[in-house]
């Protein structure tokens, strides 16, 4: 039984993976950050790299943390540099196959008694459990986007996590000085159950030629005094995982209110990913972030 973590496995480099290497890292955990994808891999390395030199230059770390924090981060391009972690993270792509695979594909070489979490935004944590070997020792563990930035973590317990598994997450997640906050295990928990929808909506207002792009986000940054317009936020998201998390809302609870806009789809199948891609709602090629609609 593992009561304190010292060693991350993070698997997956991207947006989230990287944010959550980073702050493992600066708080002193030993991180094996693994992507199957190299140049996703070495972004990701770069994207750590870059973010701590900015808080370098705020003031808010040491050039020796910095530099510190780098040392304990190994990038990987093979589970099998899994074999000494305590934590396996898995933050891949919003896709429950893909996961699974993952499970399946890095158990063989885990410790025995090491603790898996998942980054997803909203998949049946129980379900992921299942297929495992180790459902008791299965957790969420739902970091923000951007993680060095976000205070919130949403400690997500399947049906059959034990309260050890549970324990040793809050107390991991407290020493990364974030705060938890518990959800019990339904759609897309807490924080995407409430704010997809909203994104849905806006992108529906959109769809419907209620409001253009730049009309409906300052509308709501205005007027519902929200730091983003909730476009710039799905943007920001990532507009697969934002559709994913609308159609694990759509089938998990059986409601149509819940329906995925077409015209979300409609970027999904672009490639119009959002800022990852250089385009969503915004184009991100040029200086200035220019409305696509
Ligand atoms: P992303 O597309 O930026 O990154 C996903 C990464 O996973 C890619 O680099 C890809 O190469 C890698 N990957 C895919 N299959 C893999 C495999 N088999 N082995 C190793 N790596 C693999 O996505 P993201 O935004 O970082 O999201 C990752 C997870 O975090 C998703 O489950 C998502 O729902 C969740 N999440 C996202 C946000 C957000 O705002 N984007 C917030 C909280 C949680």
């Amino acid at each position: 039984m593992i009561s304190e973590i010292k060693k991350v496995g993070i698997i997956g480099a991207g947006q989230m993976g990287n944010g959550i290497a980073h702050v493992c890292a600066l708080s002193g955990y030993d991180v094996v950050l693994n992507d199957l994808d190299k140049n996703n891999l070495d972004k990701g390395m770069a994207t750590i790299q870059g973010n701590l030199a900015r808080q370098v230059s705020k003031g808010a770390i040491s050039d020796s943390e910095k530099n510190k924090a780098l040392d304990l981060i190994k990038p990987s391009l093979a589970l099998d540099d899994m074999g000494g972690v305590d934590l396996v993270i898995e933050a891949a792509t919003e896709h429950e196959e893909t996961k699974r695979k993952i499970f399946q594909a890095v158990i063989p070489v885990l410790h025995p008694d090491a603790m898996i979490a998942s980054n997803t935004s909203s998949i049946s944590i129980t379900r992921l459990a299942a297929a495992t070997d180790r459902a008791e020792q299965f957790i969420g563990i739902h970091f923000m986007n951007p993680v060095p930035v976000m205070k919130l973590i949403e400690l997500v317990r399947g049906i059959a996590t034990d309260e050890n598994t549970f324990v040793t997450s809050k107390k991991f997640a407290d020493s990364l000085g974030k705060t938890v906050a518990v959800s019990e295990d339904f759609p897309a928990f807490m924080v995407n159950r409430i704010l997809l929808p909203m994104i849905n909506e806006a992108i529906y207002t959109l769809y419907e030629g209620v409001g253009n792009v730049e009309s409906i986000d300052t509308a709501m940054r205005l007027g519902a005094n929200h730091p983003m317009g909730p476009l710039q936020l799905a943007d920001f998201i990532g507009l697969d995982t934002c559709l994913s998390i609308m159609q694990v809302l759509y089938e998990g609870l059986a409601d149509s209110k819940y329906r995925p806009c077409p015209l979300l789809v409609k970027y999904v199948e672009a490639g119009w990913l959002g800022r990852k891609a250089k385009r969503g709602f915004y184009d991100y090629r040029g200086e200035e972030p220019v409305p696509t609609r």
